[in-house]
């Protein structure tokens, strides 16, 4: 396209590429394809073995197993599609790629290390557009709380007692829809959370996870309205000016203010047998109803399940209770130089309202300054890769 356009006005305009790029990715609402959507590893890799498969019998069966993989990809999907009556209540979740503050053009905001606001999208699913009043954003910073199985299950709670505080609700069911990442959604934090929740409300729950690979949602279609709005700002200093674009899209629950973090993780902890009586990482569809029942664990969509008690004896879920969390600084040291130098690279160290959000933040201990080397990783880690709690 940009051949073309040196082509049109050859000679009347000299318009290099970095140029004729920039204020094409941001005035004009056009894109190329869908960068969101993965393509799925095990699709690739099975369709390549069939192409270079000799033996007849072998290559039947590698078609075979790619069919029934995506059969079940589709079934994830006519599950979240099953027409629902009143009394059903579907909620889709997803984390947003980290935004990363402040947001910056310079050449020196791709190589300096920036402070991450997390977006959890927790959305009410029904027939037709999605609608503003059925998406939530629940944010907060690194420097509040990790992103883990504590702070999904935390946003869930929050959610599902909002939808449920009217008296008149009728809900019976809630189904979850949410990607199989088992630092956040598929571990025995938040199945334990749902046994809470499904105690306290007298509701039943059906999470529902899809194939790996296969995990476009609907959270997904809100996140890209929301980054078509991102693109058009360039510089992005202040949470609130992130909170703006989020709020053309949903309503944004920020962390603090509007809801907080609860230790299920301890409680999950404390509580649950162990070791558990089956492998959460194989499930695809768990079925939660208030006690006495059982745990219904599904290892495929259209198959009957295994009934499972979660709880050690003598434990009762409506007994438990999850302590708040305090807030827990996950910024490393190293970020927090990278920081304080970005705003000097964009000329915002003496501005007063940004030092009053960031100084905060940024403050380091000399001496822990010198221990530490650590590079950081792309995410916080806290509670991620612990075993699936
Ligand atoms: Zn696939």
């Amino acid at each position: 396209m940009y051949k073309l356009f040196c082509e049109q006005y050859n000679g009347t305009l000299d318009v290099k590429y970095k140029m004729y790029y920039n204020i094409f990715m941001t005035s004009f609402n056009l894109g190329f394809g869908n960068p969101r959507k993965d393509i799925c590893s095990f699709c690739v890799k099975k369709k390549a073995s069939i192409r270079i498969e000799q033996d007849r019998a072998r290559k039947q069966e590698l078609v075979t197993e790619l069919l029934v993989h995506k059969v079940r990809s589709r079934q994830f999907y006519s599950k979240l599609r099953e027409e629902q009556d009143n009394s059903v209540l579907t909620i889709c979740f997803d984390l947003m790629q980290n935004q990363a503050l402040p947001k910056s053009p310079i050449g020196e905001a791709y190589y300096a290390r920036q402070l991450w606001l997390y977006f959890l999208g927790m959305m009410r699913h029904r027939p037709g557009e999605q609608q503003k009043d059925d998406v939530y954003f629940y944010t907060w910073g690194e420097h509040q709380q990790a992103r883990g199985a504590n702070q999904v299950a935390s946003a869930l709670v929050h959610f599902v007692d909002q939808e449920l505080s009217p008296n008149d609700h009728g809900i019976k069911t809630i189904r979850l829809f949410s990607d199989s990442c088992s630092g956040q959604n598929k571990n025995y934090t938040v199945l334990s959370t749902l046994n809470m929740l499904a105690s306290k409300h007298k509701v039943s729950f059906q999470h529902v996870f899809p194939v790996r690979g296969h995990s476009y949602m609907p959270a997904d279609r809100a996140f890209g309205r929301v980054e078509q709005i991102l693109r058009a700002k360039e510089t992005i200093l202040l949470p609130e000016e992130y909170y703006a674009a989020f709020e053309e899209v949903g309503h944004v629950i920020k962390y603090g203010t509007d809801w907080g973090v609860f230790d299920f993780k301890k409680v999950a902890d404390a509580n649950l047998k162990k070791p558990p009586t089956f492998k959460i990482t194989e499930t695809k569809i768990r079925e939660v109803a208030p006690p006495p029942a059982p745990l219904t664990v599904k290892n495929f969509y259209n198959a009957g399940g295994c009934q499972h008690t979660l709880l050690k004896r003598g434990k009762n879920w409506r007994a438990l209770e999850a302590a708040p969390l305090d807030d827990t600084d996950c910024v490393k040291l190293a970020k927090k130089r990278d920081v304080k130098g970005l705003l000097i690279a964009m000329g915002q160290e003496n501005n007063e309202e940004i030092k009053a959000f960031y100084d905060p933040i940024c403050r380091t201990d000399e001496d822990a300054m010198e221990t530490d080397d650590s590079d950081d990783e792309d995410e916080a880690t806290v509670d991620i890769n612990d075993d699936n709690w």
